[in-house]
């Protein structure tokens, strides 16, 4: 879906709370000057509660002075009533991270999920086996989704079981659940692929690891952790030290925000490019 160029200046933005710490504007940013377009892209932190703040920012985009809008904690369920129509893969997941305008009506996008595949490609797991993932809130269930659809089995390891059993019983039926704390009692032989989908491993709670202390790893898994502060997590440090095949959530969030960006304008943005933005601008990656 193409924005209408009849605009000559482009302005996306991420609605949530907290925002300052987003890596968002370096890529959006990034991607607009690939193509040559004019625009920006700016962070709308709205304090939780501050509805009439959401809706304000809703109502720019409407009218056509916002082009293109991210959404992320706390809002990218409590969204969804706000919007005109969601597409079937938001709908499954029950989140949005993208909104789009098309002839005054606002439409959510979830573009989390495929994101993560197309990531998880690049880290050779092409063909179905048997995934773990950690935590079961709103990256989870786009992670669940996206292997779901592959045909991967799923296990869902949650501290509260019962959210994890909800998940499954939303997005895949078949699928096991888990209690976190009680890992080690499980045989894990089987799995090839294990996710963090908890914050578990960045600030404030950088020296915290979703894995239980006297789990062992599974030696045939790979291990990928949706987090990308720090770059590589306590739990990806122990997985890496125990001979296991690790990778960070960069490449996740890269993926994701260029899907929004190609849903937004209809140009596909460069996955280099946008990477060395991020190098450039935050940091070594
Ligand atoms: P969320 O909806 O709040 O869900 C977090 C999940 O983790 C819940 O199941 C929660 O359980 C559990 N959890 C929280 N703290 C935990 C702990 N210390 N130990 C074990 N479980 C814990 O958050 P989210 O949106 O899914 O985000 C999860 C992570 O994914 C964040 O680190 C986020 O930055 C990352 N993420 C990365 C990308 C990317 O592009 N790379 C995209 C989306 C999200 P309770 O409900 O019991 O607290």
């Amino acid at each position: 879906m193409a924005a209408s160029f009849s605009v000559s200046f482009l302005q996306f933005g991420l609605i949530g709370y907290p925002v300052e710490h987003s890596l968002s504007p370096i890529l959006h940013r990034a991607a607009l000057q690939e193509f040559g377009l004019r625009g920006d892209y700016t962070l709308f932190p709205v304090a939780p509660n501050d509805n009439s703040g959401l809706k304000h920012l809703l109502a720019q985009m409407r009218q056509g002075e916002i082009h293109g809008l991210n959404v992320t904690i706390p809002y990218k369920q409590r969204i969804i009533p706000l919007l005109d129509e969601i597409t079937t893969t938001a709908q499954a997941i029950g989140a949005v991270n993208t909104i789009a305008q098309q002839g005054g009506r606002l439409i959510g996008y979830n573009t989390d999920a495929e994101g993560f595949w197309a990531d998880l490609q690049t880290f050779g797991m092409d063909t179905p086996g048997t995934a773990l993932v950690l935590g079961a809130g709103g990256a989870a269930r786009a992670v669940v989704f996206a292997l779901q659809q592959q045909g991967w089995e799923i296990w869902v390891a949650a501290r509260r079981i019962e959210q994890a059993q909800e998940l499954l019983t939303q997005l895949a039926p078949q699928g096991r659940s888990l209690h976190l704390s009680a890992l080690e009692k499980e045989d894990l032989s089987s799995v090839r692929l294990i996710v963090n989908a908890t914050p578990a491993g960045m600030p404030p709670h950088s020296d915290h690891s979703p894995w239980p202390a006297r789990a062992a790893f599974p030696p045939q898994a790979k291990v990928y952790d949706l987090i990308y502060n720090p770059r590589e997590t306590k739990w990806m440090q122990a997985a890496r030290t125990a001979g296991l095949p690790v990778r960070n959530g960069l490449g996740m969030l890269v993926e994701q925000a260029a899907r929004a960006f190609e849903i937004w304008t209809g140009f596909r943005p460069s996955r280099p490019k946008l990477l060395k933005a991020l190098a450039e601008q935050a940091g070594s990656v």
